[in-house]
């Protein structure tokens, strides 16, 4: 018994010792920060506790060198000598698509953006690129000449429509090969790519056993672990009010989660004074209506963009009874009139 006590001491002290050990060593640990434009056309920072800069030199090099390949594969509006990518997959030969063989990173975010066609009832849908690209080709057009801006005729959108229909992509995961069965469909992935890419960066760093990190690529932010000294990290919700001075409206603590915002203050353009933004509703073809924004706190970043983006083409009602339904997952609802609505364990998060 005397043993037994014995062994329990010693090994509490070894313990105590080591945590001291880990805390006093992690106590040298320096914040550093990069950022980056190159990246799903927006503005990628990556923020890292380490004891040097050549560590974080590193180990941010690495997450960059990831988010570049992402970045190649998952592009709907570039090519690139010897890849096969979303670009590459929309094309058509002879008036139809090739099956085109793919790396693996293409299919496993295909397959998963599929699935989240399931659980979102159909809001998020990828193969809507057909519509997708009217609104692009007229807010592109509305946004260089705000005189001549005008909105996709309706008849145009309920033709393009047509061609979204998700069965349509098929996927060999074996073989690693996509093939688009309808002539006239496209891809678009603008609502899964980043998040997914940030998530796969954050996963590949909770491998090595890396924490102290946060990837933020365009506002698709994962926390990998906590600060050193255990503390979590404060993440914003900005204020999608473009009068108000306030440049956030809720603080989160984070340890290891990722929170995302589709919001419709951002990417938009004006026609005879009245904005339309990018997230386009699959029943009405129209931009969503009824928020400012909506964020999604889950532990992947993939889940959260994909879910931030159907959630805000859904009615609030139908919205929460998912978010609600799913294991971890919170959000926050802004809606057209400022006021805010929250999912039943966001509270928990929230900053003093
Ligand atoms: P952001 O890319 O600005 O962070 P989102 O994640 O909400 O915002 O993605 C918006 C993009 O997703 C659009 O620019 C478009 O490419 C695409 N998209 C818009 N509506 C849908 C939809 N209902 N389902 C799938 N993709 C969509
Ligand atoms: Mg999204």
């Amino acid at each position: 018994m005397k043993k037994r006590l014995l062994a329990v001491t010693a090994a509490l002290i070894f313990s105590m010792f080591f945590s001291l050990a880990f805390v006093s060593c992690d106590k040298q640990k320096t914040k550093f920060v990069c950022h980056s434009l190159d990246y799903f056309d927006t503005a990628t920072t990556i923020t890292g506790y380490e004891e040097s800069k050549e560590e974080f030199d590193r180990v941010s090099g690495e997450i960059l060198k990831l988010l570049s390949e992402y970045h190649k594969l998952y592009t709907i509006y570039h090519r690139f000598e010897g890849l096969e990518n979303l670009c590459t997959i929309n094309d058509l030969q002879n008036g139809a698509h090739r099956t085109v063989s793919v790396d693996s990173r293409i299919t496993d975010m295909l397959l998963y953006s599929k699935d989240m066609y399931d659980v979102t009832n159909g809001k998020f849908n990828i193969a809507m690129g057909s519509v997708l690209s009217i609104w692009h080709t007229y807010r592109t057009c509305g946004l260089a000449d705000p005189s001549q801006a005008q909105l996709p005729p309706k008849d145009k959108l309920t033709e393009a429509a047509k061609h979204t229909d998700i069965k349509d992509v098929l996927i060999d995961a074996e073989n690693n090969t996509v093939y688009l069965q309808d002539p006239e469909m496209t891809l678009d992935v603008g609502a899964v790519a980043k998040g997914y890419a940030v998530e796969m960066a954050a996963k590949y760093l909770e491998e090595q056993g890396i924490s102290g990190y946060v990837i933020n690529v365009g506002g698709n932010v994962r926390t990998v672990g906590t600060k050193p000294n255990g503390e979590s990290w404060l993440a914003g919700i900005e204020n999608p009010s473009p009068d108000s001075d306030i440049p956030y409206v809720a603080y989160l603590n984070l340890s290891g989660e990722s929170l995302v915002t589709s919001g419709s203050y951002q990417r938009f353009y004006t026609v005879d004074g009245i904005n339309y933004h990018h997230i386009i509703d699959p029943e009405t073809l129209m931009p969503a209506k009824g928020y400012l924004s909506v964020s999604v706190l889950c532990c992947d970043s993939a889940l959260g963009d994909a879910l931030s983006t159907a959630l805000f083409c859904m009615p609030y009602d139908s919205g929460i009874s998912l978010v609600e339904s799913l294991d971890g997952v919170e959000a926050l609802w802004i809606m057209a009139d400022g006021s805010q609505k929250y999912s039943s364990g966001f509270d928990k998060y929230l900053a003093e």
